[in-house]
Formats: C-alpha cells, sequence, structure tokens
C-alpha cells in the first residue's frame, strides 16, 4: 500500500511562480504541482493537495487560519498518513506551535515546511524541502509512521514544531531548536534522532480550537520606563502576557515596576516568564532580580521559545479561567515544548 500523503498549501514563498506577462510573483496552481515539481511523481506515495483559496504570506496568519489548517487535518484524518503543510517562513515557528498545541494525541505526521525561494525560480529551496518534507510524512517503520507530530523540515532538517525559531531572514538555512535536539538529517539518507522523537500515542485526536487573543508580549529593556509599562497593562480586556526577560529570567527589581506586574497579575492577567536568550532556561528565584517575580505568581515558561509560549497561552486562556488551572497547563509540557 502507497503512503497517502495530503498537503495542504496555506501561501507563503514556496507556492509562487513568475508570472511570464507580468514578472511578478504569483500562487501557482497546486492542482498542477507536479508539472512544476517533476521529481513528487518519482516518489511512490499518493499525493493529494489542498490549498486556501486565497493564499496568505505568513506574516498575515492568524488562529482562523491556524483552526482551517487543523480543520482540514481532522476532516483527513484517517484517509491520510501525513500530512504536509506548505506556510510562510515568517511566522511558521508559529503556527507550527500552535498545531502541535491543537492536535491533542496525534498520531501522524504533520510536516511544516517551506521556502526562502519561490519553487519557480531555478535555484530554489523549496523542491528540496518539499520533496523530503513528503518523503518524511509518510515514512513508517512496521506500519507506525515515524514522526507521530508537529515537525518543520527546512535545508536537510527536521524539527520538533514548538521548539523552532526563524534564524535568517537570508540564508536557506532559516530555522533552528535551540534548546532540542534536531528530530532527524537529510543527508544522502535521512538519519532520525530516534530518542528525540515523540512517542506514539494511542489515543483518539482531539482538535481545541478555541483562542483567546487578549494576549501580548513584552520585552524588558534597560531604561524601560514605569509609563510605558502602566500603559501596556492599562490594555483592556487584556488576559494574559508573556514576560520576555533577561538572563534566566531576571527583571528589574525597581519596586514600581514589581508594583505594576503584582497589580496586572490581581487584575487577572496571566504573566509567563520566558527568557530573550536563545538557549538555557528561567529559573526563577537564582538571582535577586526574579525572586520578586516569583512571589508575586509569575509562572516560569523554563524553556519554552516565545513562539510556543504565546500561541499555548491563547489555547490555555480560551480553555482555562482560575490561577491554579492556568498554572498548571503552562507548566505541564503537552507536546515536547518544554523539558
Ligand atoms: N514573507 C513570506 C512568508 O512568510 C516569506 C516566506 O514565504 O518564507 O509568507
Amino acid at each position: 500500500m502507497k503512503p497517502k500523503i495530503l498537503i495542504i498549501y496555506t501561501g507563503g514563498t514556496i507556492g509562487m511562480i513568475t508570472d511570464p506577462e507580468t514578472g511578478a510573483l504569483k500562487p501557482f496552481d497546486f492542482n498542477h504541482i507536479s508539472e512544476e515539481v517533476p521529481d513528487l511523481k518519482k516518489i511512490p506515495y499518493q499525493l493529494d493537495t489542498l490549498f486556501f483559496k486565497d493564499p496568505i504570506d505568513s506574516s498575515n496568519i492568524t488562529p482562523k487560519a491556524w483552526i482551517k489548517v487543523a480543520n482540514q487535518i481532522e476532516e483527513h484524518y484517517n484517509q491520510y498518513d501525513g500530512f504536509v503543510v506548505l506556510h510562510g517562513s515568517d511566522t511558521m515557528a508559529y503556527s507550527a506551535s500552535a498545531l502541535s498545541f491543537m492536535l491533542r494525541n496525534l498520531a501522524k505526521p504533520v510536516i511544516f515546511t517551506g521556502s526562502q525561494l519561490p519553487i519557480g525560480v531555478i535555484r530554489t529551496d523549496g523542491k528540496e524541502n518539499l520533496v523530503t518534507a513528503i518523503e518524511i510524512a509518510g515514512s513508517q517503520i512496521d506500519g507506525k509512521p515515524i514522526i507521530p507530530e508537529v515537525a518543520v523540515y527546512f535545508e536537510y532538517k527536521l524539527y520538533r514544531g514548538n521548539r523552532t525559531t526563524k534564524i535568517n531572514a537570508e540564508h536557506f538555512k532559516a530555522f533552528a531548536t535551540f534548546d532540542y535536539p534536531i528530530l532527524a538529517n537529510a543527508g544522502i539518507k535521512i538519519d532520525y534522532n530516534f530518542n528525540k522523537i515523540l512517542p506514539l500515542v494511542e489515543k483518539p485526536l482531539e482538535v481545541h480550537k478555541s483562542f483567546n487573543t487578549n494576549v501580548a508580549i513584552l520585552t524588558l529593556f534597560p531604561g524601560i520606563s514605569q509609563k510605558y509599562i502602566h500603559h501596556f497593562f492599562s490594555a483592556p480586556n487584556l488576559k494574559g502576557v508573556v514576560l520576555h526577560t533577561f538572563g534566566s529570567g531576571n527583571a528589574l527589581s525597581e519596586d514600581w515596576f514589581i508594583e505594576e506586574l503584582n497589580r496586572a497579575i490581581n487584575n487577572g492577567i496571566t504573566l509567563l516568564n520566558v527568557t530573550q536568550c536563545k538557549m538555557g532556561e528561567v529559573i526563577q528565584g537564582r538571582y535577586e532580580t526574579s525572586k520578586a517575580l516569583e512571589k508575586i505568581g509569575v509562572i516560569s515558561g523554563r524553556d519554552i521559545t516565545l513562539e510556543a509560549a504565546i500561541t499555548k497561552m491563547m489555547l490555555v486562556l480560551a480553555e482555562f479561567s482560575s490561577v491554579e488551572s492556568i498554572k498548571k497547563e503552562l507548566t505541564t509540557s503537552y507536546c515536547g515544548e518544554m523539558k
């Protein structure tokens, strides 16, 4: 039996070709994908495609698009062995994180990929990314998928989706996972890092589709003013803030700052501490400058990425309302996003 793969095109550079008349980049017709990438015909899989009617540059992605992708996966879950999501690279790390939290008990590969150069350009990185992402999505051992999780494939590497960050706007190597090893390396053969891949769960897929977008990110910097912090926390309906802190989760220890945070918490705003460092984790209380955060009830995000933190917060705040349950959800790893 040939593996069956569903390719879902949301938008982004990978699906672009140059219009011969105008010279401008435009999305190509995905019904004719194998004309653009003839090598697809050589893959011994059955490939089907779905595409957004109006493909989006990923900078315009919102939870609505995540729900659309999740619905497509849910609707076709039993008919396919794996899914490839073609997506702009700019916010791919957010979307891969969001989908990993939405698709609970996922037991099939959902591989995000895209490219830095359009697929219709001679030097494109899109063809290799697409072909290998498809191959990975259909790879099985003893009839079981090798990657039963949401992952990102880019430039010969497979990463856990919710650990990924876009690190380069120009190079083909556009992604990295700083606090987690790669899941696979594609060389002559695809070398899987088996003991770093999530175990297969045998429970029915559960798709979570509610988001609370009353959230924000507060990046600290030396010299940040009380006026700014005060206005920030006065935003109407604010429910959750990722506090983007220094080093191992440190922040200024001035009284006015701690008082502003304390007031926010007392007003029902959840604060999640995520470090600005690419590697390493938040340890509240390690330094004097994070002790007060721990004391007033700021939640430690440990080694979660900013992208995973903000998307998980949107889902958690849509489903939970008590301080204890929100804390429990945000400190529990759902699918390998944190230690
Ligand atoms: N701006 C594009 C996007 O994210 C870049 C890309 O496709 O990689 O949709």
